[in-house]
């Protein structure tokens, strides 16, 4: 049963909350996958070194792993929304196969510039804005204090500083140690 908001019938404060997730968040491009720019098509998709096994350390540690990632190619008009969910969904079964998973994808699909009336625009998801990662903050009642962004660009610090969430910052090699390192 949920409680009521507002309401303070329930139990003295504390005693009935229910304890919060925690999450690994992770960019795409250049992070988990070599960054071709608007990659859309599974065939293109390239590992990151480590990438997979990175996820399944944060999945074995009772992480959520969320993909949060600025697809402004959909603004563009190179591609639809409908392949950012694509290549989600190949990640995932390819993830499977080592007993890991993303939990959940969140996407901007906007941007200034863009050439697609209904995507164009200055929007509040679009990294570094905190916005997609507020959102999956709440979706999944997630505890920022014990989460990490885990990106390769200054912008994904920037969305991480943002959203006060600490950055860890992807520069080459194997993604599965900086996240051994990072993430305990
Ligand atoms: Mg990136
Ligand atoms: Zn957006």
């Amino acid at each position: 049963m949920q409680a009521q908001p507002g309401s303070s019938a329930a139990s003295p404060a504390g005693a009935g909350r229910r304890r919060r997730a925690k999450a690994v968040f992770f960019d795409r491009d250049g992070t988990l996958n070599v960054d071709i720019h608007y990659l859309h098509r599974p065939e293109d998709f390239q590992w990151i070194p480590g990438a997979q096994e990175a996820i399944k350390y944060v999945n074995d540690r009772g992480y959520l792993a969320i993909l949060v990632t600025n697809q402004s190619g959909v603004a563009r008009g190179y591609y639809p929304e409908s392949d950012v969910v694509r290549v989600y969904d190949w990640m995932n079964a390819e993830l499977q196969r080592s007993g890991a998973h993303l939990d959940a994808l969140y996407y901007c699909p906007h941007h200034p510039d863009g050439s697609v009336p209904r995507y164009t625009k200055t929007c509040v998801c679009r990294k570094p804005s905190p916005g997609l990662v507020d959102r999956a903050c709440e979706e999944f009642a997630i505890d920022k204090a014990s989460s990490y962004f885990v990106g390769d660009t200054e912008s994904d610090m920037a969305c991480a500083r943002n959203a006060g969430i600490r950055g860890v910052r992807y520069e080459g090699g194997s993604l599965l140690a900086l996240v051994r390192a990072a993430v305990k």
